[in-house]
């Protein structure tokens, strides 16, 4: 007879997922540990049975050995399913990833060299009505001093770290050439004494890509992202100079020049998707057929609701189908082991291969800062000279009394609204600039683009399980799963 004093056995159900089917096979992602399993043999069983109803494991054994299976068999397969969290105890807590070491080690800054612009793009979160930064009486440029500081306080805090990174950005980055080229040689020098592995990358509207500019670039092997949205039309819709001229013209044959010169890393153009900008396909195939650049990614422009470039739920929807056509193209180049150019597909899909849970939406306050022209140090390049998210400034340091509480409130355990969401493990809440724009708080989640993501990481589900039955090796590109 049963007695309050003995102990139950544990039932199980099954675990937290999202199931769903590719190449006529049927997956789940499974949500705690982000890792995805195909279902066969007799581990699809043991699921099967327990997604109705919770069963301790000699219940399951028991109705498995009915059907013909061994007691090794059923007991093994209920070991593997626990481990991979595919089955759980329905009463066990809900599965957050751990919150990361309070001294996490510094593996990039983003110096924003210059608050200034040459262009006036309309949907530009700096000098938008949407802005949050307040450059006004603030210098214009960083000088060398500042940016020097920076490279100390990234070598420094960057702690057994072998590899960090330094990203040029503004206004226009381009606008401060002389203090990044000084900042580059700097940098190169202080990390090959103390023996890490530097590299950079910069952000630049194309305007100012001179035959100097392009050789310095290719020689110091630094990575480009190109702002541009598509042809001409699209593009001078929105990017223009401030007399309203459009700046396709001027553009345009300096990043040809950039494509064809600079080989030693790459060049991908990034997009910006507005209310009159969305038609993805279009500009992708301009992007990479008529101007020849190897990688675009787009992204819808942070705006809130009411601001007429703002590019509402409906285009949104029609996005994601582009997005979706788009990714089934990626899916094509794969099988065939063929590299494909659009950004969001593969970045997604790597992320999903290599089973990547978040504790934080990105690197924003965790191995990565901003650092605005005169040394005050920000959550990321976005909040950089904002009153919101300061993490202490050049001369005196990083607040890290102000990065701790960052952690602990922006955690995806802190993000409530995410725990019964299936893609947290990937998006974990989204962007804290874009949760700022639209709900005056950084550590509230992006709920007006919850379908959008999970609508996305779905199709990039599908896809990832069909190159994963029809062409495996092609995920090796993306390191461990
Ligand atoms: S913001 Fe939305 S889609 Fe992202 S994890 Fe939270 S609930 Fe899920
Ligand atoms: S907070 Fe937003 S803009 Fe800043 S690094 Fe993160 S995703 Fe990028």
């Amino acid at each position: 007879m049963n007695t309050v004093m003995e102990q139950q056995a544990p039932a199980y159900r099954a675990g937290e997922h999202h199931s769903f089917s590719s190449a006529g096979v049927d997956f789940w992602y499974l949500v705690p540990s982000g890792s995805i399993f195909a279902l066969e043999g007799i581990g699809k069983e043991v699921l099967a049975l327990l997604e109705d109803e919770a069963l301790d494991r000699e219940a399951i054994v028991q109705r498995l050995l009915e059907r013909g299976y061994s007691y090794d068999e059923v007991s093994s397969a209920i070991d593997e399913l626990i481990d991979v969290d595919a089955i759980a105890s329905p009463d066990g807590p809900k599965q957050m990833p751990p919150v990361p070491l309070q001294e996490f080690p510094l593996q990039r800054v983003v110096l924003n060299i210059t608050n200034q612009c040459n262009l006036a793009c309309t949907y530009c979160y700096e000098y938008s009505d949407d802005r949050i930064a307040q450059t006004a009486g603030k210098q214009k440029y960083m000088h060398a001093d500042i940016a020097e500081a920076s490279v100390e306080m990234l070598l420094q805090e960057s702690g057994s770290r072998p590899n960090i990174h330094v990203t040029f950005f503004g206004g226009e980055t381009l606008l401060n050439f002389p203090v990044m080229r000084s900042t580059v040689t700097y940098a190169k020098r202080r990390a090959a004494e103390i023996g890490k592995q530097i590299e950079f990358s910069l952000t630049t509207n194309a305007t100012l890509l001179s035959e100097e500019i392009i050789e310095f670039l290719s020689q110091h092997h630094i990575g480009v992202t190109v702002s541009i949205d598509g042809d001409r039309e699209l593009n001078d819709s929105q990017r223009v100079f401030h007399n309203g001229k459009g700046s396709y013209d001027v553009i345009v044959p300096n990043i040809k020049n950039l494509l064809k010169r600079h080989r030693t890393n790459s060049i991908g153009a990034r997009v910006t998707l507005t209310a009159g900008v969305s038609d993805v396909r279009r500009i992708y195939k301009h992007l990479t057929e008529e101007i020849g650049f190897d990688a675009a990614g787009f992204s819808p422009a942070t705006a809130s609701p009411n601001r007429l470039y703002s590019i509402g739920p409906q285009k949104m929807d029609n996005v994601l189908d582009q997005f979706a056509a788009l990714a089934w193209e990626y899916r094509d180049y794969a099988i065939q082991g063929r590299q494909h150019g659009f950004t969001n597909a593969s970045d997604t899909i790597k992320e999903l291969h290599t089973g990547i849970s978040k504790a934080y939406a990105c690197g924003a306050g965790l191995g990565l800062l901003g650092v605005g022209t005169e040394g005050n140090i920000s959550l990321c390049h976005r909040f950089v000279d904002s009153p919101v998210g300061k993490m202490g400034n050049i001369k005196d340091g990083i607040d890290h009394e102000a990065r701790k509480e960052f952690l602990n409130t922006h955690h995806i355990g802190a993000r409530y609204d995410c725990h019964t969401c299936w893609a947290r493990p990937v998006c974990a809440g989204g962007c804290y600039h874009e949760a700022f724009i639209h709900t005056g708080n950084t550590s509230a989640a992006n709920l007006h683009y919850c379908d959008w993501i999970r609508g996305w990481n779905d199709v990039c589900l599908q896809i990832y399980g069909e190159i994963a039955t029809r062409n495996p090796d092609f995920l090796n590109r993306f390191g461990e799963n």
